[in-house]
């Protein structure tokens, strides 16, 4: 039986009509596993995989580990196996999943907003020298990913990222995904209000807490008190977003149920004020809701977004202040949307007069050296440390005022740059064929090419115009909400024969004017023909552009 310790008591004031075929959900009394997913969370909670890994798998090698656990549980601690080499992406379509598994997996570690000092990057790059062929990726969700991992390094990573605060427990799975915090929490001249203290008061109640590990699917958190929207609230599961109540003062709003994948949708934005000791509560009864009251049935319809489809805000809202928080939610204005991007490059002051310097990796690479010479950096110039941003960029905090041209300099010798070009900027790419078992195509490579021939066929573009590279429909670096968006596929070249492409999606964007980009079912692009789409999509656009129209508002038209 799954754990119901956690069940609601029946509803009491919310009218929830039990459907007759089964979706799935606890609240309704359908518990029932209905899918292999879900029998193997309830034959075990998949928390206790961590005790295998450290008395059996490690110990006794690949070959011992139940299969149950390689492709399931396992993800809960942030391993996946990752995509065995020699397999091109006609085979992603041909092949089972399991085919594809590596001997070595990927490894996610999770950093949740927190700031990493000195010691803490030198670990995350000792682990990638170590363990980990000197990989490291920052991901567009707060992580640094490892791949090349062998199932016996297991736990003496996890010893030494837990010295210095980090870990990987539930960076993948059926549970609390990594969360998004501010990069520039706390520091900001101009935030709202820092939600440090409720992003901190999340993970401890979430985390490694059965109550929360055996969820639909994954449930993807975001919080961010500083006006430029930073951690792309509209495209997570909950989002706590900063705001101002004309009599309460700063709080947050809460939106709910965005995400992207197949089936895209934009967050519903409750329009409440929430204090930031309350935070905690509403991030529990939104998690709660989700958990009793998710689908289960199919893995497709197992987000919460679908649930919100069929419920709409207002329903969601009233279950959740009825059955889950026992009190009503404050009505106020969600915030106006951003007036700034939040990416937070370039060199800012902080509100403590020291400045806080954000940098570019290309797409989000960077290796166990880079790190290991960060930390060296900000130890040197006696700096804070150092946020991962919703955007595979990073951010110093604390670089004293004399300091920051000299750093921003010491950072280009290290492959970062706080004075990136707006390709590289504005360009993310997920994993891709390289590693992922999902993938049709390659990514990161084909992303970086592309930013480096975009910046010599349009080297003084004055404005940014985003792309997203993305290796299969999952929409992992957020396909649906760049001005240029790719999804990866297998399209037909000029003699016939299948390639590796691109379905294009245009005029997407987060913050300033959020939108999903429109599927153009005519733009296909072979990967080999995508510097020479872009350039002539960007022509078009310079050409017929109104004067300060942007890219996104060019495609609307
Ligand atoms: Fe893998 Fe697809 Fe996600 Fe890219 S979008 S990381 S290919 S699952």
């Amino acid at each position: 039986m799954p754990d119901l310790r956690f069940r609601p008591e029946p509803a009491q004031h919310t009218e929830i009509p039990r459907p007759k075929r089964s979706e799935g959900q606890w609240g309704l009394g359908y518990t029932e596993p209905l899918n292999k997913n879900e029998q193997s969370k309830k034959d075990d909670d998949p928390l206790n995989v961590r005790n295998r890994i450290l008395g059996i798998y490690s110990k006794r090698g690949f070959d011992s580990i139940d299969p149950a656990d390689l492709r399931g549980r396992f993800r809960w601690m942030g391993l996946y196996t990752q995509r065995a080499p020699g397999f091109d992406g006609g085979k992603t379509a041909m092949l089972e999943e399991e085919e594809l598994d590596d001997r070595f997996f990927m490894m996610r570690v999770r950093t949740d907003g927190q700031v990493l000092d000195a010691d803490a990057l030198r670990a995350l790059g000792e682990v990638s020298t170590t363990y980990a062929r000197n990989t490291a990726d920052i991901t567009d969700r707060n992580n640094i990913q490892y791949h090349w991992v062998a199932i016996e390094s297991v736990p003496a990573i996890w010893e030494r990222l837990e010295a210095v605060g980090l870990s990987t427990l539930e960076a993948c799975g059926d549970g609390p995904r990594p969360f998004l915090g501010s990069p520039v929490a706390g520091i900001a001249k101009d935030e709202i209000i820092d939600g440090s203290p409720a992003l901190a008061e999340i993970k401890r109640r979430a985390l490694d807490n059965p109550a929360y590990s055996n969820l639909p699917r994954k449930f993807k958190t975001a919080l961010t008190g500083h006006p430029s929207h930073d951690v792309a609230p509209e495209i997570n599961d909950v989002s706590f977003v900063g705001t101002v109540h004309p009599e309460h003062g700063p709080g947050f709003d809460l939106w709910v149920g965005g995400g992207l994948s197949t089936n895209p949708m934009l967050a519903h934005q409750l329009g409440v004020w929430i204090p930031l000791d309350e935070v905690a509560d509403a991030w529990e009864g939104v998690a709660g809701i989700f958990r009793d009251y998710g689908y289960r049935r199919l893995r497709s319809k197992a987000r919460l977004k679908f649930l919100l489809a069929d419920w709409g805000k207002e329903k969601f809202r009233e279950v959740l202040e009825n059955e889950y928080l026992h009190r009503t939610l404050v009505d106020n204005p969600s915030p106006a949307a951003p007036a700034v991007q939040g990416d937070h490059i370039g060199i800012h002051e902080q509100k403590d007069g020291r400045f806080y310097v954000g940098a570019a990796p290309v797409v989000g690479r960077v290796d166990g050296t880079t790190l290991a010479a960060l930390g060296d950096l900000v130890e040197r110039y006696d700096a804070t440390g150092v946020r991962l941003t919703a955007y595979q960029k990073l951010v110093v905090i604390g670089v004293a005022a004399d300091d920051t041209e000299a750093f921003a300099d010491d950072l280009e010798k290290i492959g970062l740059t706080a004075r990136p070009s707006g390709w590289r900027r504005a360009t993310m790419a997920c994993t891709g064929i390289e590693f992922c078992k999902l993938a049709i195509v390659d990514t990161k490579e084909r992303a970086r090419n592309l930013v480096t021939e975009l910046e010599k066929r349009f080297p003084d573009l004055d404005t940014t115009i985003s792309i997203n590279v993305n290796g299969c429909p999952n929409a992992c670096a957020r396909t649906q909400v760049a001005d240029i968006g790719l999804k990866g596929q297998l399209v037909l070249d000029d003699e016939g024969n299948q390639v590796e492409g691109f379905q294009v999606h245009l005029g997407g964007a987060l913050g300033m004017t959020p939108a999903l980009g429109r599927k153009l079912r005519a733009h296909k692009v072979t990967s080999a023909g995508l510097d020479d789409y872009v350039t002539r999509v960007v022509e078009a656009y310079l050409a017929d552009r109104a004067h300060g129209e942007s890219f996104a508002a060019w495609v609307a038209r």
